[in-house]
């Protein structure tokens, strides 16, 4: 069963240890020092390890159902890694991975009925009721979930800021956070333009 992983693993070990790249060598030795801390969701296609083809020691990663960040509470996993990631390591760019099709997402728009996933994805309820307003009724379930999606980015951005390493990091200049989404049906990444009120393909900038 683990024989694609072990074959992956294989591949590797050959480029990054074997073929002269000295990649990670040169890691272990020096340490790493990423410039990007990306949250994602849990889902095994928009995998940032995968979509990014990121070489060893590029981000830090930080997955959770929904790409959805809560805000700022003491001892959780996340407020550790921000800590790490922005306080001990100086991390510029803070990136929010949503994408389409989300399970996650579509689970709290339908309200799921599964006590232990609806009491983490209930947090992002804000982001649905941003949904709704914009839908005004006439939305079809599809584009109220797609909605939904681009609302709980922008709503983890903003409980970003609710993080004490996050906010003494923006207050210093170090940081910007990037709401983002993989769109995987066009294929495209989007980021949130301030300007038009809307996300963009990044591909067009
Ligand atoms: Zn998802």
């Amino acid at each position: 069963m683990t024989q694609k992983l072990i074959e992956g693993f294989r591949a590797f070990k050959k480029e990054t240890y074997e073929n002269g790249s000295g990649l990670m060598p040169r890691l272990i030795k020096d340490g790493q020092s990423p410039d990007y801390f990306i949250i994602s969701c849990i889902d095994s296609r928009s995998n940032p390890g995968t979509i990014f083809r990121p070489d060893p020691g590029t981000f830090f990663a930080h997955k959770a159902m929904g790409a959805i960040v809560r805000p700022y509470k003491k001892g959780t996993a996340l407020a550790a890694a921000l800590q790490f990631a922005l306080i001990h390591n100086k991390v510029r760019e803070l990136i929010i991975l949503g994408h389409t099709g989300c399970g996650a997402i579509k689970a709290l728009v339908d309200r799921i009925n599964d006590d232990e996933i609806s009491s983490f994805i209930d947090v992002a309820q804000q982001g649905l009721q941003h949904a709704q307003m914009r839908c005004a009724n006439v939305c079809t379930h599809d584009e109220l979930v797609r909605y939904t999606e681009e609302e709980i980015v922008l709503e983890s951005a903003r409980n970003l800021k609710s993080y004490p390493s996050v906010a003494k990091a923006l207050e210093a200049g170090q940081v910007t956070i990037r709401p983002w989404i993989f769109d995987m049906e066009s294929g495209e990444l989007l980021e949130y333009c301030e300007d038009q009120k809307k996300f963009c393909p990044i591909t067009d900038h």
